[in-house]
């Protein structure tokens, strides 16, 4: 096991960089542009509030990254908003969000208090007057209490899989969902029974951004060399924060499988995010899975690793996401994007990127991914093919530019129909 540690010395801050929607017309065609800007165009000028719980770190984060600085260049007045809390906070809301998907969880009075407590720091923290408030995920859920009388629309946007939630956390979540205008969720199997209508959008990737643009072979190769990869034999990769529902450990597991079968390196790259403080344990189980083995690699990246990410997902054989739970996967998108064979579990959002044996491998268990993973290093061709569908079908569903038109046309009808 080789492994290499950089220290997190960034603060927790929403910068984003500039985006230009003329950028995208060699990818998308002028058409799609077009009927963006015409989408905006109603919309000029118009406030928008995005609030989630981390700035870096996670598939939210990422999105808010290059969903913000689009909507300023078409014209809105958009603004990202990150509510602060202790660790204690975070630690009660990661276990509401395993219970959220599906874990078990013992309802405690001081966890609910807690999250009450944080609610009203941020209530007083931050400001709340835009057209369009888009709270992100439970965290902040409870926001919707500062929504000055019935003024502008306020949107519940959840990334999480909530098919079969913890009773407890869900009743404790629900009276606040239901005073928002509208949710929206990442899959049709996540709505749950509410009064409010529900939307779907899928979350997406920036194509341009530093984590999917194009990169010199020289510098992914120098990457590699940086983290002690072996560019010369196949690589099987997992991007991920060290999250039990990710099971990493069951990655290893599945590549020692692979490994008494064929030559092969494994790369488990991942960091922390604010909001997620259960990741130094799990970091720990990982290591001890992966003890003795040199052909494992265990990055422990900083939130500014996305060229990394992106030079590690280019110079990969396979990428995997043996997700047990999964809000979409935004790391299954990304491979899918470098035309990587994509083998993935069958849970929440990833199947409706990975369509089984059209644009990747749908595995339901430890065998299962060794067993695709196996079949796709001795198909070569089959595993371009799947690539090549899977860049396709992304470039349809779920690149940003889709995701900001979702959007529009959300607050375009929430307009129409107030
Ligand atoms: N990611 C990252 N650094 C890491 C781990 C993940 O930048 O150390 C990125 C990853 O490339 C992807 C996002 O964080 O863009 C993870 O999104 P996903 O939907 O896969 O999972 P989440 O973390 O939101 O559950």
């Amino acid at each position: 096991m080789t492994e290499i540690k950089t220290e997190t010395k960034r603060d927790e801050k929403t910068e984003v960089r500039s985006i230009h929607l003329d950028d995208y017309v060699a990818l998308l065609g002028e058409p799609e542009i077009d009927e963006i800007r015409t989408l905006a165009g109603k919309l000029s000028g118009r406030t928008v509030q995005m609030v989630n719980s981390t700035a870096m770190g996670g598939g939210v984060a990422e999105i808010l990254n290059c969903l913000i600085p689009l909507m300023d260049d078409l014209g809105l007045k958009p603004r990202w908003d990150v509510i602060t809390g202790g660790n204690a906070f975070f630690e009660v809301t990661k276990a509401f969000h395993n219970a959220l998907h599906g874990g078990a969880y013992e309802a405690r009075k001081e966890d609910f208090d807690l999250f009450h407590a944080t609610t009203e720091l941020n209530r007083k923290r931050l400001q709340f007057d835009c057209e369009f408030t888009v709270i992100h995920d439970p965290q902040p859920v409870g926001l919707i209490e500062s929504r000055p009388g019935h003024a502008g629309h306020w949107i519940w946007r959840c990334h999480i899989d909530l098919s079969q939630p913890n009773p407890d956390v869900w009743g404790f979540l629900r009276p606040m969902v239901f005073k928002y205008d509208a949710a929206m969720f990442s899959s049709p199997s996540f709505a749950r029974q509410l009064p409010i209508p529900q939307y779907l959008a899928y979350p997406c990737i920036d194509p341009l951004s530093e984590k999917n643009a194009e990169l010199d072979p020289a510098y992914v190769r120098s990457v590699m060399d940086r983290f002690g990869i072996d560019v010369g034999r196949p690589i099987i990769t997992q991007i991920s924060r060290f999250d039990r529902l990710k099971d990493p450990v069951g990655v290893v597991r599945a590549y020692q499988i692979v490994k008494r079968y064929a030559d092969c390196q494994l790369v488990l790259a991942g960091g922390g995010a604010v909001d997620d403080p259960e990741g130094g344990v799990v970091l720990e189980e990982v290591r001890h899975a992966a003890a003795g083995d040199a052909d494992i690699h265990i990055l422990d990246l900083p939130p500014w690793s996305a060229m990394e990410i992106n030079a590690l997902q280019r110079a990969s054989t396979i990428i995997v996401q043996k997700s047990l739970r999964e809000g979409f996967g935004l790391t299954v998108t990304e491979g899918l994007w470098k035309k990587k064979p994509v083998v993935a579990s069958a849970v929440g959002g990833i199947p409706a990127q990975i369509i089984h044996k059209h644009t990747g491998l749908l595995a339901h268990s430890v065998e299962g991914t060794a067993y695709q993973i196996r079949f796709l290093l001795s198909n070569p061709a089959i595993a371009r093919k799947l690539a090549e569908q899977g860049h396709e079908h992304v470039r349809e569903h779920f690149l940003i530019t889709s995701n900001v038109k979702r959007y529009l046309t959300l607050f375009l009808h929430s307009m129409q129909s107030s």
